[in-house]
């Protein structure tokens, strides 16, 4: 899988031009971020973490990746709208999780009272990684699907013209007029307009609802300011703001300070932390409104990790997605190993063989946002603890999925330019509208390559250890 630029990563001042090229690219480019000392002001701001260099995918797995990326989309729509699915695999994790019982009590409660929402958006990520087999052939598996809060559609989309100057500045422009065009901020908002088009009022504005801190806002921009261009009125607002001056009509409409909002579009609400009791209750109020909900609470509970392991399961899939055996087929073989800790012998057993053999194994939490998976001796530290506990049940087991690594220099503002060895995860993004029972559009919008030194077992860009890249296909 070696990138054709092996010979310049030993050529120290080649590369020392070719970071400074870089670095200012992405500046000009739009590849930025807020400081940590200043994440809600733009006074100052400084160029998001990325490779020197574009990382070698073999092209076979990325073409793979886009074409079962269609069926993914499907499928999380199907089990979105599968109350009993949904009850049945969550029922032993909200016993012990608390912030997935939440979110599935507002589910129950929609759905009891009817939905009122007649359009869907779905906006997703399904990250995967290359995992090298005994032969050293590489195969794609999938680490997990995002549904809410999907992020860096916005700035990769400006990657690849950073990334093509540094192959220029290094004497490979041959290479550089090979790399792909991406743009899945226009993907995105192309399934947003839809939405709000289907919603139908000319008055209605797009709602992206935001974090406290917004350092990744640029990212979020990118997606505003293509809406802005189809003459899409596009409002930020915060839990808190809906909690003050949010309120329903008569038909559910949803009115913010004033404002009848057609589409929300989460990018915060992911995690415990995002919620106290009155964000609970704007949350409420938002999945209880007509507005079009990216993504809707029930879209939320099918991107969990107890989900992804469940779906592993033989005849799950043939039972979600009936008489779509091809696209059964093609999501299958993007699996890795997924398994229950579920009270019980088949719990008890797999517990028993992480316990033995932990490097084999990655144990994961009901969590997003990375940083929250234990591996190694702490994987089986943690596991010994609770192997007879229905705490366990708040985890998976899942299998460590081992690339093979390469080096790259990865850039970060007021840090040492060293070169590193490297693994990268691909993420394609889906977006889907459905009215009613209708699907009306089912799209893969681009995809996102993100690189981390190997040392870091865990960690995303928001979270300081992934930076942004750009797949070079060999
Ligand atoms: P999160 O929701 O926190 O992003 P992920 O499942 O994506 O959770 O895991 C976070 C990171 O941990 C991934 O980006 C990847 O680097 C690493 N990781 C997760 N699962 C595996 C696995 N099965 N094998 C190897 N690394 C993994
Ligand atoms: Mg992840």
């Amino acid at each position: 899988m070696a990138a054709p630029w092996e010979d310049v990563l030993r050529d120290e001042a080649a590369i020392r031009e070719a970071a400074a090229v870089a670095v200012d690219a992405a500046l000009l480019h739009g590849v930025l971020m807020r400081t940590e000392r200043e994440p809600n002001a733009s006074d100052v701001v400084n160029y998001a973490p990325f490779t020197l260099l574009p990382s070698a995918v073999p092209s076979a797995l990325f073409e793979q990746a886009y074409a079962v990326q269609q069926d993914f989309n499907l499928l999380v729509d199907a089990i979105s709208q599968n109350k009993e699915f949904l009850e049945h695999t969550l029922a032993s994790t909200i016993k012990v999780d608390d912030f997935t019982a939440r979110l599935f009590r507002i589910h129950m409660q929609v759905l009891e009272e009817g939905l009122a929402q007649p359009v869907f958006l779905g906006i997703n990520r399904s990250d995967y990684m290359f995992d090298c087999g005994v032969d050293g052939t590489p195969a794609l598996k999938q680490i997990e699907i995002n549904t809410i809060a999907a992020s860096f559609g916005g700035l990769t989309s400006r990657t690849a013209a950073v990334h093509g100057q540094v192959l220029k500045v290094l004497g490979k422009s041959e290479e550089a007029s090979r790399l792909l065009p991406n743009n899945p901020a226009k993907g995105l908002a192309l399934g947003i307009a839809k939405a709000w088009e289907l919603y139908g009022s000319q008055s209605a504005v797009v709602m992206f609802l935001v974090e406290k801190v917004q350092r990744n806002i640029f990212d979020q921009r990118c997606v505003e300011n293509e809406l802005w261009n189809r003459n899409i009125r596009v409002i930020r607002k915060r839990f808190r703001d809906v909690f003050e001056k949010g309120s329903l009509d008569d038909d559910k409409r949803l009115y913010v300070d004033g404002q009848e909002v057609a589409v929300v579009y989460y990018r915060e609400g992911y995690v415990p932390k995002n919620y106290d009791q009155q964000n609970w209750e704007a949350r409420l109020l938002l999945e209880r409104s007509r507005a079009v909900k990216c993504p809707d609470i029930a879209t939320q509970l099918a991107g969990t990790k107890k989900v992804q392991q469940e779906l592993s399961r033989p005849g799950t899939l043939e039972r979600l997605l009936p008489g779509r055996t091809e696209a059964v087929a093609r999501i299958r073989a993007t699996f890795a190993g997924l398994y229950s800790l579920d009270m019980g012998e088949e719990g008890d057993k797999i517990a028993a063989t992480a316990i033995a053999d932990p490097d084999r194994f990655v144990l994961k939490p009901q969590r997003e946002g990375g940083g929250n998976n234990l591996y190694g001796e702490e994987l089986r530290q943690v596991l010994e603890k609770i192997r007879d506990s229905p705490e366990r049940t708040s985890y998976i087991l899942m299998d460590k999925i081992k690339p093979q690594p390469a080096k790259n220099y990865l850039l970060r503002a007021h840090s040492p330019l060293q070169v590193s060895e490297c693994i990268s995860e691909l993420g394609i993004f889906g977006v889907y509208v459905r009215q009613g029972k209708e699907m009306v559009m089912n799209k893969a919008a681009g995809h996102l390559l993100r690189t981390k030194a190997i040392e870091h077992a865990d960690g995303g860009v928001a979270a300081g250890v992934a930076v942004l890249d750009t797949p070079y296909l060999v």
